[in-house]
């Protein structure tokens, strides 16, 4: 430890290419010409699609992708003992095993393929990644986002957006991880066993890893992570179909990505799907890239129980045959799935979770991503401060200096306070979706972009929940005083109990 060592040679040269297949390259360089599928299959499926006007039957032509790189693998007879041991390679892991090695800690990351690039489309503001300086990991970014209330009202944002480039992202962090003498192993963790000083990791090949902290980077639907008994895990879900596909033509403006389209004339032929949808709404959210290049996704911003994913899809095709959208190619699909809100894992406990697992996507939102790249640097910091150099801080003191420096007490009170931003959106139908965020969006900057990045601090919040009660229409004033207290009190309570653990 202590020193860094470059345990291979340097960094092997990356491939000048974009992250999309390379079949969508021309797609993406050329606004005019597209070079049409060849394949008889995916001809006869475009007949087939301007016959039913549904894109839900063309195969998404998205091939897994890898990055080309020598990893120093992890070899199980050197019996290494490790300082940290990373459970998975999404993002959370490899930016927290990227931060952590940046001290000399000696850090192993397990993933049944650390190599694989990431499958979802991520999108995040870019100042929140120009802070970061990982602004070179955009594909693309648009000067604006707008906001369509309904038919008659839109909102433009002067705030720029971008859409991460995963495998530029993932190939700049594990550059980093392998200069920093990061070791991989490629296997899924079964079994994480504790003694006092010390944990094991064992994988599903037998092999076992030893460590100091063992930190599970493994996702949502991780198995390691324990919750107190008595706190309900009443998760809202966000639900949504996502869609980069080759269209004739869209309607959308080439230098502004759509963030929330709450029309709902394309129900207007559709009694049963409007009468729901006025219920629980659903959004389009859009990333066009250029005339005929869209990423597309039907959202259902948070609900409890959560919306069918068939339903959100039905909606998702009426919506682009009224907006006269036909659909040529679907070159990727996605299925985006986020628990959101919820109680927070026990704090402390001997495993530390990092990522989707943790708590830190946005109750209100569903992000995750710039935030997690921002937290990793803080979490990274009071692990070396624990296991860095001559320091030895191990077992029961470890974890709790990892946990409190990632949800210190302050952190805690204001995710209760996102938090009930959700519950209070769960209450709301279409229009009072419509009212509270006409309302939200003609707030100072300062406060709607703090809010959608988790920037905000009490102080703040108790400010903007002030604001956006002055700035709300009358019948919106309504709903919040109707629809809030049952959440306030909630969130009173929650930030009591949390005061006390
Ligand atoms: C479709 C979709 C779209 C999203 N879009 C956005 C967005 O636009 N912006 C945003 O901020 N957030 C977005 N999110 C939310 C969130 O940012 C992502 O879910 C993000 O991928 C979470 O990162 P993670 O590293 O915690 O987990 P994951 O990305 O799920 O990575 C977990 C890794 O752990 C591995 N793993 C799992 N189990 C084990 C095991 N037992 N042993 C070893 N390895 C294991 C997995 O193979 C995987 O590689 C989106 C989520 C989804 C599902």
């Amino acid at each position: 430890m202590g020193t860094r060592l470059m345990l291979i040679s340097p960094p092997p040269p990356t491939k000048t290419h974009n992250q999309f297949t390379p079949s969508i390259i021309p797609l993406l360089k050329t606004h005019q010409t597209i070079s049409l599928p060849t394949s008889r299959k995916t001809s006869s499926k475009i007949q087939s699609t301007s016959k039913f006007g549904n894109f839900l039957d063309l195969k998404p032509e998205y091939q897994p992708e890898s990055l080309d790189f020598d990893l120093p693998w992890f070899q199980p007879s050197d019996r290494s003992h490790f300082d940290v041991i990373i459970i998975g390679a999404g993002p959370a892991g490899i930016r927290l095993a990227e931060q952590v090695s940046l001290y000399g800690i000696k850090v192993c990351c397990v993933d049944p393929d650390p190599l694989s690039i990431w499958p979802n489309n991520y999108g995040v503001w870019l100042d929140e990644f120009e802070g970061l300086g990982l602004q070179d990991c955009l594909d693309k970014t648009w000067p604006m986002a707008s906001i369509y209330i309904d038919d008659n009202n839109t909102k433009y944002l002067d705030r720029s957006y971008g859409r991460v480039n995963r495998r530029k992202l993932k190939e700049k962090l594990v550059k980093a991880c392998i200069f920093n003498g990061v070791q991989f192993y490629k296997a899924k963790v079964w079994e994480i066993k504790h003694h006092e000083f010390e944990s094991f990791v064992v994988c599903d090949n037998g092999t076992k890893l030893k460590g100091s902290l063992v930190v599970d980077a493994s996702g949502f639907g991780s198995n390691f992570i324990e919750y107190d008994d008595h706190k309900v895990r009443n998760y809202g879900c966000q639900i949504a179909h996502g869609v980069l596909v080759e269209v004739d033509t869209h309607p959308f403006d080439l230098d502004k990505m759509v963030l929330m389209d709450w029309r709902d004339s394309h129900l207007g032929n559709e009694p049963y799907l409007r009468n729901v949808n006025s219920k629980v709404p659903t959004f389009l959210y859009a990333m066009p890239f250029s005339s005929n290049l869209i990423f597309l996704e039907e959202t259902s911003l948070v609900s409890r129980p959560v919306l069918s994913y068939m339903e959100v899809k039905r909606r998702m095709v009426a919506r682009l045959r009224h907006l006269g959208i036909r659909v040529k190619r679907v070159l990727e699909d996605e299925k985006c799935l986020i628990p959101m809100g919820g109680p927070l894992p026990r704090i402390p406990q001997n495993v530390m979770a990092f990522g989707g697992n943790c708590g830190v996507v946005h109750p209100s939102s569903g992000y995750m991503v710039a935030r997690t790249m921002a937290l990793a640097p803080i979490v990274a910091a009071s692990i070396n401060e624990c296991l860095g150099s001559t320091r030895m801080i191990r077992g029961k003191q470890l974890y709790a200096k990892v946990w409190n420096s990632m949800w210190p007490i302050e952190r805690r009170f204001v995710r209760e306070c996102y938090s009930f931003g959700m519950e209070t959106l769960l209450k709301l139908d279409l229009n009072e979706t419509r009212h509270f965020f006409d309302a939200f969006f003609d707030l100072k900057p300062y406060y709607w972009q703090g809010f959608l990045s988790s920037r905000l601090n009490l102080k703040d919040f108790a400010l903007l929940s002030i604001s956006l009660f002055g700035h709300a229409s009358n019948s919106s004033r309504f709903d919040i005083v109707t629809k809030c207290p049952v959440p306030f009190a909630k969130m009173m309570g929650n930030m009591a109990l949390e005061s006390i653990r």
